[in-house]
């Protein structure tokens, strides 16, 4: 199986050491939602029995889109990860128990032969993304300038109406 994806049974008891290297660059770009600039980190790899426990650091950066203004800007994210991964015919088998011991524990699923690491740098960094991206958050002296092409963007448009408005001022309501 080509690398990295992690065959459970070429997993040995000791675990396995992995570096997180260029290989990760697509999982982490997909996560934050832009073009990878760098992604470092390093990851060990363990069995229990089904079960594959990934532990480690990673570190990450993307170029990114502000949601605000629309330009690129670039958004960093760094911790640790920690994630049980399950096979899913076992979480498909297993009764819902909303208040089970092991709810402090990161879950995740694959096929049960087979662990795709870049899936595990994706959904890290995925959960590492904010729901709004905004240029200001990582620079805060960025934030008038942001406001600053958010406002001229917003001009604009009101400058060149949507010709289609055009059509509806000659239109009279009807009751
Ligand atoms: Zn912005």
């Amino acid at each position: 199986m080509p690398f990295p994806v992690i065959a459970l049974d070429s997993i040995p008891t000791h675990g396995l050491a992995v570096q997180v290297l260029d290989w990760a660059r697509v999982g982490c770009g997909e996560g934050l939602g832009g073009e990878c600039t760098s992604v470092s980190g390093h990851l060990e790899v363990s069995r229990k029995g089904r079960h594959i426990v990934v532990n480690g650091q990673l570190a990450g950066a993307a170029t990114v889109i502000c949601d605000r203004c629309g330009e690129p800007c670039h958004f960093s994210a760094a911790g640790a990860a920690s994630c049980v991964y399950l096979p899913f015919d076992e979480i498909a088998a297993t009764k819902v128990d909303e208040d089970s011991q092991e709810e402090a524990l990161d879950h995740g699923e694959y096929d049960g032969v087979a662990l795709d690491l870049v899936h595990v740098v994706r959904e890290f960094f995925a959960l590492e993304r904010p729901a709004r991206v905004l240029c200001a958050d990582f620079d805060p002296a960025a934030d008038a300038a942001c406001l600053e092409r958010f406002r001229s963007r917003a001009d604009l448009s009101r400058d060149q109406p949507d010709p289609r408005f055009a059509l509806l001022k000659g239109v009279k309501p009807t009751r």
